[in-house]
């Protein structure tokens, strides 16, 4: 399994130097190299790496940057190109590439040799060739059978500098239940973050205070001169207040999508082209900070790690469907309470939403009913919705009432929403 560890570093104003003029370098060579892409037809990473020993000829300054890393920034340019090539290719409207400007170009990737983790007299650091020692914080352990494959150096515009760790451990990822006992359907809204099949509604975290706190500090910098060492300064503050909300909202996510994927053998969410839902005109700030993009993500990798089946389901009409007869009804948003015309079956809208999601999801992986004891059987949804499978129908559990709404305060103090004892588990991440 591959996965990331991120540590501070601490480096002196001599290797803050260092590392700066390493980064801007590059920047250099990614700008140098975009200008021959444009000019030359038929040119690969793997050509293109090929020039950087020749060019080091009359540009000697490379000397000075390991080899590997330079190619490094030579795979990034034609990464962000074929990026841009697939987003062409899915019918949005790209342009071209541009040159980075220096505020744009923030780290350098150091893939496979030049960099080593060491420990002298109780201090880490992190050895860089062509670099120095980098003292790292080393707050948590790399696992004895991992390795480290890449380690990306990078500043924040904070001004503080960050290790990435790219980690590869022997062992695979634990298997995915074949017998599913406990599953979970989510549904993420607007006005409650996230309401499950379980009847738990988790309230959006309240950023308001760091809100207040980064527009404050955004008004201050619009009085500067610009360009002025004051405003330079300022921009760090205003840099600083963003990375806290940042955090914030971050450890909100990474504690919710760790219980989902520890507590459950089946995940099974919304497919939400997060884009396509930011483009649209209204409410933006609200979607965006919402970052579900980023919890799904997050969910997913925790899943792949934990063992637990992730699906992600087509939305379209989960919202309208009704959990127990399957027929669709239309629905403002303002009403809150699903009530189907057609069976008289009433439910919170979000419950109705989610457990629509996790019957698309349980149909979707098709390893059959939870908590049936056949763990083979196969069952389409409307198998779901009778009696004949053990899975309990909506109208058994779903009431309106059952629904505990829980704070975020409280997901981001215990790091379960909800509080069960096994969740002492769930706090270490
Ligand atoms: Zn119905």
């Amino acid at each position: 399994m591959r996965y990331n560890y991120r540590y501070r570093l601490n480096p002196t104003d001599e290797l803050h130097e260092q590392l700066a003029w390493t980064v801007d370098t590059c920047r250099q060579v990614y700008n140098h190299f975009l200008h021959r892409l444009n000019r030359e037809n038929g040119t690969s990473a793997y050509s293109e790496q090929s020039v950087l020993p020749d060019l080091k000829n009359w540009w000697t300054d490379l000397n000075q940057v390991h080899s590997k890393v330079l190619q490094k920034v030579v795979q990034r340019l034609y990464d962000n190109r074929s990026t841009l090539k697939g987003r062409k290719d899915n019918g949005y409207r790209v342009g071209e590439l541009k040159w980075k400007a220096p505020k744009e170009y923030r780290s350098i990737t150091y893939s496979q040799t030049g960099f080593e983790l060491n420990n002298t007299s109780g201090r880490t650091v992190l050895s860089l060739s062509k670099i120095g020692d980098i003292p790292i914080v080393y707050h948590r352990d790399v696992p004895d059978d991992a390795t480290i494959k890449e380690v990306v150096v990078k500043q924040e515009p904070t001004g503080e500098w960050f290790a990435v760790l790219g980690i590869e451990t022997e062992g695979d990822a634990p298997p995915k239940p074949k017998k599913l006992e406990d599953c979970v359907g989510i549904d993420v809204g607007i006005l409650k973050y996230a309401h499950d099949t379980d009847g738990t509604a988790v309230e959006r975290p309240d950023l308001s205070d760091e809100r207040e706190r980064l527009e404050r500090e955004q008004r201050k910098l619009s009085h500067k001169d610009h360009g002025s060492a004051n405003y330079r300064k300022q921009q760090r503050v205003v840099a600083k207040r963003h990375a806290d909300l940042k955090r914030k909202r971050r450890d909100f996510l990474h504690k919710l999508s760790n219980h989902y994927a520890r507590e459950y053998d089946l995940v099974a969410v919304e497919d939400l082209d997060v884009k396509g839902l930011m483009e649209l005109p209204s409410n933006s700030r609200n979607r965006a900070g919402a970052a579900w993009g980023t919890f799904l993500r997050m969910l997913e990798y925790k899943c792949e790690r934990e063992g637990t089946h992730f699906v992600a389901v087509d939305p379209a009409g989960t919202t309208k469907e009704c959990a127990a007869c399957g027929v669709e009804t239309d629905k403002p948003l303002w009403v809150r309470e699903h009530s189907c015309p057609s069976c008289g079956f009433t439910a919170d809208r979000d419950w109705n939403a989610a457990y629509n999601i996790l019957v698309r999801g349980l149909k979707q992986v098709g390893t059959g009913c939870p908590e049936s004891t056949s763990s083979e059987s196969l069952c389409d949804s409307d198998g779901l919705r009778k009696s004949h499978c053990d899975f309990r129908t909506p109208a058994e559990t779903a009431l309106p009432t059952e629904t505990t709404s829980v704070p975020a305060k409280r997901v981001v103090e215990t790091g379960s929403p909800t509080l069960k004892e096994r969740t002492a588990s769930a706090v270490s991440e």
